[in-house]
Formats: structure tokens, sequence, C-alpha cells
């Protein structure tokens, strides 16, 4: 297992913490509360943000007005104070400690019914988070009172004869024109593999209902803002990177996946995001007009939304990549690091889709069987991905 040094510097400080407070506790929990924050996802929904130092065990309850998450082994934190974003359902939050078991108290503007599993999620920390739990749920109408017992959540919404949303996925195939990305020992170009891949991917979205476009259709060169600026311009839901990889060593082999954090998972994944941005070094100009109004244009509380949803359809890309038996470098699941390419308001990871450098796998890349099955694991993962929270 790797540690970030920022993760082993937080288990350091608690284990000290716990040490020396222990006399004086009547407890001494094994979790602690790091933050708690809430915001709008699309279709009006609340989430909320359960930051916690190690992995939360919790259950839920539902009070009249209320949502009471239990956290057992934790340790409150009053230090903090809850981000609140408007527009939720959410109009304030309490923390209550009893012995070693945290109730986190939301007050809401109206009842909810109980959460299905897929309104819940468990995320791993990343370079810029610990421990996450999210809960989403569905928000109140507007203008509607506390007064009565209120049934919107058992009517459908939605009229049946009403057309489904098209979700719009970006492709982007990295590289291309002057820049050939990697290049294996037998003279494949990164950027053949992934554009074939891109083009086969857009094929296979498209007939499964998606709407897709390719940020390169050709064999074009575009700058990384160029990238991350056309998922904007098409109002993208999601946005898929494609890679190929190159390791020094020639025996590493194997397909990884990252989302985007300031603060890079571990070493190699740093290395991988400079080589990556280093596309740009071709080019002209950077980036960092594009940068800066994505920053300006996002709050901290989005840029967390984003986050958790990239790290979401990363993790169920992991999993599709993984029941198709492609083999997965050693390492996590879903690693960070600076991409500039993921530097947008849309949430999305970038897919090394295998090692070029590898003689087996730059062989294995080139034939139409395992493009096939790539496209088949990334289709699987879009389809699995929940747009709706
Ligand atoms: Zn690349």
């Amino acid at each position: 297992m790797k540690i970030s040094r920022r993760g082993v510097l937080k288990i350091t400080g608690f284990g000290l913490l716990a040490l020396t407070a222990l006399p004086r506790m009547a407890f001494a929990a094994r979790n602690s509360l790091r933050s708690l924050r809430t915001g709008v996802q699309p279709g009006g929904k609340t989430r909320l943000v359960i930051e916690t130092a190690t992995r939360p065990s919790y259950s839920l309850s539902y009070p009249t007005n209320q949502l009471i998450v239990t956290l057992s082994n934790t340790a409150a934190n009053t230090g903090i104070s809850p981000k609140l974003a408007a527009g939720t359902l959410v109009k304030s939050l309490a923390q209550v400690q009893s012995g070693d078991t945290l109730q986190i108290i939301v007050n809401l503007n109206r009842s909810i019914s109980a959460l299905q599993k897929s309104q819940i999620m468990i995320l791993e920390p990343n370079g810029d988070n610990d421990y996450r739990l999210v809960l989403d749920f569905v928000a109140g109408v507007p203008g509607a009172t506390s007064s009565g017992v209120t049934t919107a959540t058992t009517q459908s919404p939605k009229k049946t004869t009403a057309p489904a949303k098209k979700y719009v996925i970006v492709v982007d195939a990295g590289h291309g024109g002057k820049d050939p990305g990697c290049i294996g020992k037998g003279g494949t170009r990164e950027k053949d593999i992934v554009l074939s891949v891109a083009r086969k991917l857009k094929t296979q979205l498209d007939a499964n209902g998606f709407q897709t476009h390719l940020t390169r259709a050709g064999d074009t060169y575009l700058k990384l803002a160029e990238r991350a600026a056309i998922a904007e311009k098409k109002k993208a839901d999601l946005f898929i990177s494609l890679h190929a990889n190159a390791n020094p060593s020639r025996a590493m082999k194997g397909f990884s996946i990252y989302t985007l954090s300031e603060k890079a998972s571990d070493e190699e994944a740093k290395k991988l995001a400079e080589a990556e941005n280093a596309a740009d070094k071709i080019g002209v100009e950077g980036f960092t007009e594009f940068e800066e109004n994505i920053r300006i244009a996002l709050s901290s509380l989005q840029q967390h939304a984003v986050a958790e949803m990239s790290e979401e359809y990363a993790t169920a890309a992991a999993r599709a990549f993984k029941n198709k038996s492609i083999t997965q470098q050693p390492g996590p699941d879903v690693r960070h690091a600076p991409f500039a390419v993921l530097r947008s308001t849309v949430p999305g990871a970038l897919l090394e889709l295998g090692h070029l450098s590898n003689s087996a796998e730059e062989k294995l890349l080139k034939t139409s069987a395992h493009q096939d099955k790539l496209v088949a694991a990334i289709v699987k993962s879009v389809k699995n991905y929940n747009f709706d929270v």
C-alpha cells in the first residue's frame, strides 16, 4: 500500500494526539471528523460530504425534516465550520458526540425518503481530500412549504413521453500532429493508437445513446487547454482523455487511471503528469489564461464536486477494465496528478491504456481485438457512471 507523505503526517499526527489525550478522555475514537460541506449537483440534487480521517462506518436515520448520520468510533471536530452551499435542502448541520459515537444532525427544509445504495458513496483519499462519505438526495420542490406531508418523492417528476436526455461525452485522443506522444520499440506511435481507440469509442458510445464528440478526429496537434476548452464548449457531462504509456523499465505493463489533483498521489504519477503536460511545450504559449478563467469560474465547493464526480468515474473505469481482464499496472486503482488537460469544470479522467514501452503490450495495443476490448470496458464504465448525482 502506498501512503502519501501528507497521509503519513496525518496518521502520525492523530496517533500523537490520541496518545497524549488518552488519560483525560473517556474513549479514544479511531476515526475523526475532518470537514462537512454541502453542494448542488446536476438536476438540483443536494450533496452532503462528510470527510473523515479513516474509512467511515455509518448508519442513517430519517426523522421529520432531518437526516441523521451516525458515525461509529468517531470523534467530533468543533474546530471546523460546515461549508453550506446555497440552494440545497440543508438548513444547518450539528455534531453531537455521545461516547465514541458521533452524530451529524442534518436539519432539512423538508423530510426526505430513505437513501438508496446508488445515492451513497465512500470515496478513497486523493491528493486533496481524506475519506469522504458522500450522500445525495433530492432537493425540495421550489416554493414548497413545510406544512403537511410532502409526497413529491413518490411521484415520478418526468412524463413518460419525455425523451431521455442525451449525455454528452468528449473523448480526447492524446497528442497528434507534430506531437507523436510516446513511441514503442516497434515504432508504434501513441497518437495513432489513441486516435484509433477514440474513433471506435465514439461509434460505440453513440450507438449506446450518448452524444459523443472527439477533440481531434484526425492527426492534428491541439494544445491541452484547447482540448479542455472543447469539453467546456460542448457542455460535456464527462471528459475522457486517452493515452498510452512508456516506462524506462521495459517489463512494466498494464493500464492506469488518473484524475486531476494539485498534488500527485505518488512520484510515478507526478512524473507522468509532467511528461503529458510537456505536450504543450511543443506548441507556442501555455494555457495560463484558460487555467486562470477556470479557477475564477469554479468555487472551491464546485471544485470538490467535480473532483468527487471524477473520482467516481475513474473508480468505475478501473472496475470495468479489471472485469474485462485487461492487465493493470501495479498500484492503486485511481491515481492523482496535476494533468493540464483535466483542468476544467467537466468531470473526467485520463486513461493510460497500456505501455508501448513493453514489446508484448505494444503488439497487443495495435490489434483491433484488443482495441475493441478497451472500448467495451470504457463504454461499460460510462454506462455505469451515475450522471444524475
Ligand atoms: Zn500521452
